[in-house]
């Protein structure tokens, strides 16, 4: 794996592909840097070697060209957060991008306009990658949020730079956290897989049998494995069309010897709000009209177990409606059995959607060994998938 630490910058300019895709609010204010802050090593090495940053990302899903979804508004914030003052055009390829990059001098950031104001850039179009390598002598792709997209900054681009492709620090840093769960982790290996539903988890089900020694089960997936089993369930979600393939997968995890751990009792709702009535009930025998929205004791005590066992952890999918604070606590403890054993020496990767917005919302972004900055592309990782953004650099 080929990243910047291979090579010395003075005197080069490096095309960087960021995902500065951050959420604005109405006064196009940045209202969660996560992702500018997650670059910063990256640009602070090529700076610091003698280099300059030319930086190209997108910024939402712009129709042409809109002003809302303008890069111009996070300049500030670059700014803020890297300590050097950003250089920005307008477009993101042509005259202007050429001629600022010409002039780039050691140690500048320059910030190029959001690339999807070209259709060409999610075309992956060969012409306009083309005009985005003459910018720049090196490419760096650090943008891990979108190493599953094969756009023309992604991965077209690379290959204008046989010789001259890097992974940045961030990118790195994720492909080895995935490396680790996937093929290099010290067992016992633990999956857990929470969320809303089987069939958007199916793939990483299957193809995570084959990487696991633990996985548990947690969330509204819970219920299509219990109802197959011969549970009640109540009004719990279910997709009664998932249940042949949830008897699969628990045969399939037998024949691979997986443990599977589903929980053992529910928190169960007489309505899907914060405010309706609740009652602890095993999760086998839930009373109709009632559905199961979060996990229940039993369950936190066994979680807590089989996590403690394990020296190499994933989690993705909160184990209950955690969006609900009368939901939360099967996540929260969760969380917190995660941050113990993560302190006591297992590494702990947290990736893909919601499960990311939970360790965020109840603080254990510090707690855990990486939190990873891609929702889809982590989730395609899991799924055993090559990401072109990522054999681009490697082939
Ligand atoms: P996903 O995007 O598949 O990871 O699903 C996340 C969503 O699953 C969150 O919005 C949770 O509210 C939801 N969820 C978790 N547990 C349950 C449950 N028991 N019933 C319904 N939805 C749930």
């Amino acid at each position: 794996m080929k990243t910047i630490n291979d090579i010395n910058f003075k005197n080069k300019k490096a095309l960087i592909r960021v995902d500065f895709n951050v959420p604005l609010n109405d006064n196009f204010e940045v209202t969660d840097d996560t992702r500018i802050i997650s670059a910063k090593p990256t640009i602070i090495k090529i700076l610091e070697d003698g280099g300059s940053c030319i930086l190209m990302s997108h910024l939402g899903r712009p129709k042409g060209i809109q002003h809302k979804f303008s890069l111009q508004h996070i300049v500030n914030k670059i700014e803020e957060i890297i300590g050097v003052e950003v250089i920005f055009v307008n477009n993101c390829v042509g005259e202007v991008a050429e001629s600022a990059a010409s002039k780039l001098e050691s140690g500048q950031i320059l910030l190029l306009e959001n690339l999807r104001f070209h259709d060409e850039e999610k075309q992956g179009d060969e012409a306009f990658a083309i005009q985005l390598a003459k910018l720049g002598d090196v490419y760096v792709n650090d943008a891990f949020g979108t190493a599953h997209r094969a756009h023309a900054s992604t991965t077209v681009v690379a290959k204008f730079f046989p010789e001259n492709k890097y992974f940045g620090k961030l990118l790195a840093k994720e492909i080895e956290s995935i490396e680790k769960v996937m093929t290099s982790g010290e067992k016992p290996v633990l999956a857990v897989l929470g969320g809303a539903k089987v069939s958007s988890k199916i793939t990483i089900i299957k193809n995570i049998l084959n990487k696991v020694d633990h996985l548990i089960i947690g969330g509204g997936m819970t219920f299509t494995f219990i109802k197959a089993q011969g549970g009640k369930i109540g009004n719990s979600i279910c997709e009664d069309d998932k249940i042949d393939l949830a008897l699969d997968i628990l045969k399939q995890a037998k024949e691979k010897n997986v443990q599977i751990h589903l929980p053992l009792d529910v928190v169960a709702a007489d309505a899907f709000s914060n405010d309706a009535n609740t009652q602890i009930v095993d999760v086998n025998n839930i009373p109709n009209g009632w559905q199961g929205l979060d996990c229940g004791p039993k369950s936190i005590v066994l979680f807590d177990n089989v996590v403690n066992q394990c020296k190499t952890i994933l989690w993705n999918g909160p184990l209950g409606v955690f969006e609900m604070e009368n939901f939360a606590s099967g996540t929260i403890a969760l969380g917190d059995s995660i941050a113990q054993a993560t302190k006591n020496g297992t590494f702990s990767l947290v990736g893909g959607g919601d499960s990311v917005a939970a360790v965020k919302q109840f603080g254990f972004q510090d707690k855990v060994s990486y939190v990873s900055t891609g929702g889809g592309a982590m989730l395609e990782s899991l799924e055993g998938k090559t990401l072109p953004g990522i054999a681009a650099i490697i082939n």
